[in-house]
């Protein structure tokens, strides 16, 4: 995890840190010691000159946050709203379901 004698810079993107891979679009975040940075606060390090050991995508932890700032660094497949069906569509079909077998409420 991480080369700390080799440290990696910000990636910028029009002048501000950038917070989507850019093939993909997966959300990006920094790790140094062991401790994770938002994009706005590893450039923020990375200006007081501490650079980042590592750079990641957040493929699915939705429970990641900044160590500095406490945002929620955004998860590629992890997000819980994501894969969860409205329910109110849900609970029409049942009922037209119901409706049709002859059942009532
Ligand atoms: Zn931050």
């Amino acid at each position: 995890m991480g080369n700390p004698s080799n440290p990696v810079r910000v990636d910028m993107l029009k002048g501000r840190p950038r917070e989507f891979s850019s093939v993909g679009g997966y959300p990006i975040f920094y790790a140094r010691e062991g401790a994770a940075h938002c994009p706005v606060c590893a450039l923020e390090a990375e200006q007081a000159g501490d650079l980042m050991d590592t750079a990641r995508v957040n493929w699915e932890d939705h429970e990641l946050f900044c160590d500095n700032c406490s945002e929620r660094v955004e998860s590629a497949y992890g997000e819980p709203e994501a894969d969860e069906p409205a329910r109110s569509v849900d609970d029409s079909d049942r009922r037209e379901e119901r409706r049709q077998m002859g059942l009532t409420d």
